[in-house]
């Protein structure tokens, strides 16, 4: 039987719901059930893959290629469980599957409606999970209140009525609302009445939530506990502090602390006397607090303005650090800089130059600069998609003598320059450029995951301990394979390639202490109890230049 576990926001965004129904899901892996969790988000867009990583931070992809919510990729770093197409739904998907049907006739002549036809929509995505775990944890993206939220509100209040209570009469369906208690320094006291308000809120559409997590930056009293008890309806065990912790990784073991998964259990009947094991968490906690060192990375990025943009790099070089017992400190650098400014002043003390994916020609020479610079300096460098193509790019210019190098990405009339990078389409086996290339943007990403073949003895494939990997890919433009034979004689080694051969996956210069550019995003499968080998040595490398400098 599976059981469902509904998680809504009140008061404000941005309360770390994704984070919370993550932990959750730890702590009931932790003891012994199976989880699964996924995201119903209100907004229009079909996908996540059209919109500014500055308006919505990451796109986090899936093994199976879709383009999803940055929380998919809490829930994946949490539980190990790989995120699935079919675990984020959006109001656009809701939309289009709807509409299509109602172009097909599908509905037999009915007036299509919000309420059943949206809803049904809705629960079906639900509905689909049955059987797939245990528990099946549900996050409603943004907060109770809000116009889109509606049909999602109403959909998971019939879901949670129709599947009604097991034989011993417990209910199968548990909602969890997270909220906040803010802190207001002329009363000298936490806030009660926006929770109070939310949770009103909450119940005029159907919903009557059993456990609270209360947000706030300090202790919340017994009082106030008691007070949100009455006021809302729930027990007070089941008013749980969510305090703010310093890392991410503490959430599971101070969610543990103060009762949760217990009252999750509770609130289902579970009279479960399970004897959980939160070691590793303690592990990765005193790692994280009690580091024997620290690096400095470099990330040269484009939209370094909002962290969130980078939220899986910045967790993977986090589990790089976890791994090798240091700090990780990351300095985002705007790379347009580069482009006035020599790049010596701003990688004064850094221990390891990253350039992570990116879009677009702004900025891309200022890459170009901080590439140059580790690969002159034998600075560490992790060249992460256009990371990697950027190496290429700088290595072809200044190794191999195309002072014209570029990627048609930059070059869309094929006038500006020779494109090392560029579409598959836009070359033939021998090099030629193919005319009249399609250069229809639109659908041709390369998405998900794709084997690769790595050269016997290189170092990529020292670091996986194989030469058959799998990692998911996002991108549309491919270094050009023609290429490999010249790059080779100037000391830039291919020792990735897809099966076929055609398409490089992995660069590294073999002269130089770590010098490895991906065509993949391995930070999208890095956890920190199972650290991305990639980071893991990047990281060490970092210390090793540390110890130098
Ligand atoms: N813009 C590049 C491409 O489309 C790289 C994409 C990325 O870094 N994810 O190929």
């Amino acid at each position: 039987m599976t059981r469902y576990i509904f998680i809504t926001g009140g008061v404000v965004s941005s309360l770390g719901k994704g984070l919370g129904s993550a932990a959750l899901g730890a702590l009931l892996q932790a003891r012994g059930y199976r989880v699964r969790l996924c995201k119903l988000d209100p907004y229009l867009n079909v996908d996540p893959g059209t919109m500014s990583p500055t308006q919505h931070g990451e796109v986090f992809v899936t093994d199976d290629g879709a383009e999803t919510d940055l929380d998919l990729g809490h829930y994946e770093r949490f539980t190990g469980v790989p995120a699935r197409k079919n675990d984020n739904i959006t109001t656009g998907q809701v939309y289009t599957e709807v509409l299509g049907k109602e172009r097909r006739g599908d509905y037999l002549g009915a007036t299509i409606q919000v309420i059943p036809h949206i809803t049904n929509e809705i629960k079906d995505f639900i509905h689909e999970k049955e059987g797939t775990a245990d528990f099946v944890l549900c996050e409603i993206g943004g907060t109770v209140g809000d116009i889109e939220s509606l049909p999602f509100l109403e959909a998971i209040r019939q879901f949670g009525n129709e599947i009604g209570r097991d034989d011993a009469g417990y209910p199968r369906a548990v909602f969890v609302h997270v909220t906040l208690l803010p802190y207001i320094p002329a009363a000298g006291e936490l806030k009660t009445k926006p929770t109070q308000h939310s949770v009103k809120e909450l119940m005029g559409y159907g919903i009557f939530p059993q456990i609270l997590l209360c947000r706030a930056d300090r202790h919340i009293d017994v009082a106030e506990r008691k007070k949100i008890a009455l006021f809302c309806n729930i027990d007070e065990k089941k008013v749980i502090p969510a305090l703010d912790v310093s890392s991410i990784y503490e959430v599971p073991l101070s969610y543990h602390a103060e009762g949760l998964d217990h009252q999750v259990m509770d609130a289902f009947g579970i009279k479960d006397i399970a004897n959980l094991d939160l070691s590793i968490w303690e592990e990765i906690v005193t790692r994280i607090k009690e580091p024997e060192g620290q690096v400095k990375i470099a990330v040269i990025g484009k939209y370094t303005e909002l962290a969130d943009s980078y939220k899986s790099l910045n967790e993977a070089l986090q589990h790089g650090g976890i791994a090798n017992f240091v700090k990780v400190k990351l300095e985002f650098i705007e790379s347009s800089v580069f482009e006035k400014e020599d790049p010596s002043k701003h990688l004064q003390g850094i221990h390891g130059i990253l350039v992570p994916g990116g879009f677009g020609m702004r900025g891309s020479e200022g890459k170009i600069k901080a590439v140059q610079y580790a690969r002159e300096r034998k600075i560490p460098y992790f060249g992460i998609c256009f990371g990697m193509q950027m190496a290429v790019i700088e290595a072809s210019r200044n190794l191999c003598g195309i002072d014209d190098a570029t990627s048609s990405e930059f070059d869309e009339d094929g006038k500006v320059g020779e494109h090392v990078v560029g579409l598959m389409t836009e070359w033939d086996q021998d090099g030629a450029k193919v005319a009249g290339t399609d250069k229809d943007l639109g659908g041709t990403m390369r998405l998900g995951a794709y084997p690769a073949k790595l050269l016997e003895g290189s170092k990529v494939a020292e670091i996986y301990g194989s030469t058959e990997i799998s990692e998911r890919h996002r991108h549309r433009y491919e270094v050009n394979v023609n290429l490999k034979e010249k790059l080779e004689e100037n000391g830039v080694l291919v020792s990735g390639l897809s099966p076929d051969g055609l398409l490089p996956e992995i660069i590294e210069i073999p002269d130089h202490p770590w010098f490895i550019g991906v065509q993949y995003h391995p930070e999208l499968k890095s956890k920190p109890f199972d650290p991305h080998p990639l980071f893991v040595s990047y990281i060490k490398a970092a210390v090793q230049q540390s110890r130098l400098v």
